[in-house]
């Protein structure tokens, strides 16, 4: 599974454009944030309900495959035309959340809480399963720890540790585990080799221009590269 996009849906046109990029690149999944749980209340808070709206445009538009998160479950209704329900790292231990969404019968992306621990985090992804989830994905977008070159430490460890103990799949998250656009590319390979079953990655056409996260943003010509890494995982498990 590879997923790209930018981090928020910003406004249509914008939206549109990186979907088509993405598309044009082969790519099937795209992701692209409405509600944005922000660390700061005057921070932008994601387009929300008009974001949702934006997206299920965009799938009509061009049959792309949408990865977006969910905050509330209340807001359920407003996801039908959502095909990958994205659980982010502040609602891994949310289990009010989990147990709700479980219910739904689409795919769900549960992100790694940045304080929990790997058993935590299987835990986390059992109460999906338990209550109902068919298709639950795990993705490793790093956690806190006192390094402070990185955004947070991505935990390539927890690759093999979760396809050695449990069915799950689990992708890796380069852009929030490292926060830096120069090493979305090397931390991909990495994740191919340690096994991932995919890469969600932030990409869009000027990354400088985002509203949010733009410093582990990367451009078209890098998301081409991350494609080719993501082409060639197969290799890497026959070494
Ligand atoms: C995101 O994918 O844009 C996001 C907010 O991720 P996380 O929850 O991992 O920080
Ligand atoms: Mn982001």
């Amino acid at each position: 599974m590879l997923i790209a996009g930018p981090c928020s849906v910003e406004n249509y046109e914008k939206t549109l454009t990186d979907a088509l990029y993405v598309k044009s690149c082969g790519i099937e999944y795209f992701r692209a944030g409405a509600f944005k749980p922000r660390t700061h209340p005057n921070s932008f808070q994601g387009l929300r309900e008009e974001g949702l709206e934006i997206l299920s445009k965009i799938k009509k538009e061009t049959q792309l495959k949408i990865v977006t998160e969910i905050v509330d479950a209340e807001h359920l209704p407003l996801y039908k035309d959502i095909d990958v329900l994205q659980v982010g790292t502040r609602n891994c231990q949310n289990f009010e959340l989990l147990k709700k969404i479980a219910k739904s019968d689409k795919t769900i992306l549960l992100k790694r809480g940045f304080g929990m621990t790997i058993e935590e985090f299987i835990g986390s992804a059992n109460y999906l399963t338990a209550y109902g989830a068919k298709n639950v994905v795990l993705c490793e977008r790093g956690i806190r720890t006192f390094e402070n070159a990185t955004r947070n430490t991505l935990d390539l460890a927890a690759v093999p540790i979760i396809h050695n103990t449990t069915g799950y799949e689990i992708i890796v998250d380069p852009s929030h585990g490292t926060g830096r656009q120069d090493l979305v590319i090397p931390m991909s390979r990495a994740a191919m080799a340690a096994g991932a079953d995919g890469l969600i990655v932030e990409c869009t056409k000027i990354p400088e221009m985002a509203l949010t996260d733009k410093q582990q943003t990367i451009n078209y010509d890098q998301l081409l590269e991350v494609k080719k890494i993501y082409e060639s995982r197969n290799r890497y498990l026959s070494l």
